[in-house]
């Protein structure tokens, strides 16, 4: 399915950059996938690294296209980004998370968490009731939905952004930020902004334990991160040998091959919640 991805992406990039008929044909596509609701999600599982206990998943968007097959994110997120259909898609996965996230709290009696990758469009003061009105749809309690945001949300209009975030914690979800680490004075944003949970990105994981100047970049995180209050997940957790080291410097959580790749919903039911 990932190499297919890859294939697609190439076939979408350079049709795409060849011609601008191309991507005005993806742009049809995609309205098309909207209505005809060839998106699906996958979720990809969290653990507690001292225990191993499942904690939480991860939703990741996937495109079933009629003829290329499995579409990964890459290949239509940036595009969906560029021409606001982010905003109907991103709608759409709030509200597909928050049921199976309810769902899956009756089934195992246990609070674990949904997380939901919130693109820097749908920052908007709308977003407050998409929220709003996908917990309240799905009976979603608002503290097992996480929302993901990245660096470049805290970039934009810092006071504009201040007033959003108080208002999502104020419904009561958490807040996580995502590839932490690869924009820059990102350590700013933990004192200025009130985050619930930092997501170490994969670039500082994949070299552990023995890149020396990763592991340093790791650990000091993480130590900041704790400092403010932030339940730390490291991405991209791949080998037995990052998740000792991760343990040993304290992080909370992981995510990653190692555990489980993103699955559909049928496959993550039976395999945790059967
Ligand atoms: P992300 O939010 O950083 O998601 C993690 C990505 O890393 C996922 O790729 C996941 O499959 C991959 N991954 C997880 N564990 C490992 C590992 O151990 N090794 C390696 N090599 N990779 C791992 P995916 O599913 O292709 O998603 C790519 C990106 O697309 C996401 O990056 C996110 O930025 C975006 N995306 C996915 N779903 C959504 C969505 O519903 N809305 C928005 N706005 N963006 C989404
Ligand atoms: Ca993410
Ligand atoms: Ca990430
Ligand atoms: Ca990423």
């Amino acid at each position: 399915a990932k190499m297919q991805g890859r294939n697609n992406y190439q076939f979408f990039t350079t049709e795409m950059n060849h011609q601008a008929s191309q991507r005005l044909h993806i742009e049809t596509e995609l309205r098309k996938a909207i209505k005809n609701n060839e998106f699906e999600l996958f979720y990809q599982p969290q653990f507690d690294l001292k225990n191993n206990q499942l904690v939480g998943c991860e939703a990741l968007i996937r495109w079933q296209h009629p003829e290329q097959g499995l579409v990964s994110p890459d290949a239509f997120i940036p595009l969906s980004e560029e021409t606001g259909l982010i905003i109907q898609v991103g709608r759409w996965v709030l509200q597909q998370a928050c049921m199976q996230g309810a769902k899956w709290i009756s089934l195992s009696q246990t609070m674990v968490t949904m997380s939901v990758n919130v693109s820097v469009r749908q920052f908007r003061p709308e977003l407050v009731d998409e929220v709003r009105s996908a917990l309240m749809e799905s009976g979603l309690p608002p503290r097992a939905l996480v929302i993901e945001i990245t660096e470049s949300t805290l970039m934009h209009d810092e006071e504009a952004t201040l007033v959003l975030l108080q208002e999502l914690k104020n419904i009561g979800v958490q807040l996580s930020l995502d590839d932490f680490g690869t924009g820059y004075s990102s350590m700013a944003y933990l004192k200025r902004f009130n985050l619930d949970q930092l997501k170490i990105d994969r670039a500082f994981i994949s070299d552990l334990p023995n890149d020396k100047d990763d592991a340093a970049i790791t650990s000091a995180i993480i130590d900041v991160a704790h400092h403010f209050g932030l339940v730390t997940v490291a991405e991209g957790v791949e080998t037995p040998e990052q998740v000792a080291f991760l343990a040993n410097v304290g992080c909370v959580e992981g995510q990653g091959f190692l555990y489980e790749k993103p699955i559909p919903v049928g496959v993550f039911e039976e395999k945790y919640f059967a």
